[in-house]
């Protein structure tokens, strides 16, 4: 039944490369069977499951891009879009459980186990300066913030590892290799962003993590192999560090979510322990801009980062602690 259901909208819709066909699920009874409660936020359009640990929205207007769905109040892109035909919706199998899954009821490490080291990884260096806006150059804030992030964290007792400390161009597979040879626990890409056009408008953090093996990343358009590499074997873990981190953001900062997204950057593909790249805002944009160039702001950056770092070490803790306590943090 589900495959008559899916055949026109695959007929123009299937990802290069990949073949793949989700299986879909309809939400309502993945809902009733997690005891969510289901009720529109706005008929045809917005969708809320309202759980004892856990408020999910999906979009479910294929319009305004059904991949828009919000896990406690942050965004995070699908990565296949809801179905909605003949007023029922359905979710991929994947986007349970490599998206929602991981949030709800995140991984544990086994007890003992603990995060301690974390390879801060500043963006480009070198004759690569990154997004440039007048005379900044993204690789000068990437490493600012990276050497304001590395402190607080040793404050905290973390061990911190850092790709580069200066202004050097350090290849991406060197990056990984770094992170790999000092047993880091975590790899965080500090990256900022920038666009030509809407440079009032544009503006916010986004949060990328590894697309899974055989989906499409959020900004593609068209993707060749989407086959499993290594970093894909800390999927779980990659998305709750992504969506923690994103919500410490918005916590922290308050700025605009633009979302927890996929994509395969070499960095993330690599990378042998659980990883994001972090788009910490818009060089381009006249007031976001502005703080990303303050030292004061960078301070509050930073503890965003860190904040995000904590969190996922709180809720992948391997411990006595019962899986409800920590549901849906
Ligand atoms: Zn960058």
């Amino acid at each position: 039944m589900l495959a008559l259901l899916l055949a026109p909208w695959w007929a123009g819709a299937a990802p290069r490369g990949g073949n793949v066909r989700p299986n879909y699920v309809p939400l309502g009874e993945w809902a009733r069977a997690n005891v969510f409660n289901v009720h529109w936020v706005e008929r045809d359009k917005t969708v809320e499951l309202q759980g004892r640990n856990a408020r999910l929205q999906f979009n479910v207007d294929s319009r305004s891009d059904a991949r828009r769905a919000q896990i406690n109040g942050v965004q995070v892109w699908l990565a296949f879009p809801i179905l909605y035909q003949n007023g029922r919706a359905y979710i991929s199998q994947i986007d349970l459980s490599e998206t929602l899954g991981p949030v709800l009821s995140p991984p544990t490490n086994p007890r003992g186990i603990n995060i301690k080291t974390i390879c801060l990884d500043a963006g480009h260096g070198g004759n690569d300066p990154g997004n440039q806006v007048g005379s900044n150059d993204e690789k000068k804030y990437t490493l600012l913030l990276a050497q304001e992030v590395r402190p607080q964290l040793l404050a905290l007792r973390f061990k911190v590892v850092m790709t580069r400390t200066t202004d050097v161009k350090i290849s991406l597979e060197d990056r990984t290799a770094i992170a790999r040879k000092k047993d880091a626990d975590l790899f965080v890409c500090l990256h900022f962003n920038s666009v030509e056009q809407d440079r009032n408008e544009v503006k916010g953090t986004e949060i990328f993590c590894l697309t899974p093996a055989g989906a499409t990343s959020t900004n593609a358009r068209g993707e060749g192999d989407t086959r499993w590499v290594v970093g894909n074997r800390n999927d779980e873990k990659n998305m709750v560090l992504a969506y923690q981190m994103q919500k410490s953001y918005e916590k922290n900062l308050g700025v605009e979510d633009r979302g927890v997204k996929r994509a395969r950057f070499q960095v993330l593909r690599e990378a042998t322990m659980p990883a994001i790249l972090i788009e910490g805002g818009f060089m381009s944009h006249p007031t976001e801009g502005r703080k990303i160039f303050d030292a004061a702001y960078r301070k509050q950056m930073a503890k965003a980062v860190v904040d995000g770092i904590q969190a996922y070490k709180r809720v992948t803790k391997g411990s006595n602690e019962t899986d409800s306590n920590k549901k849906a943090e």
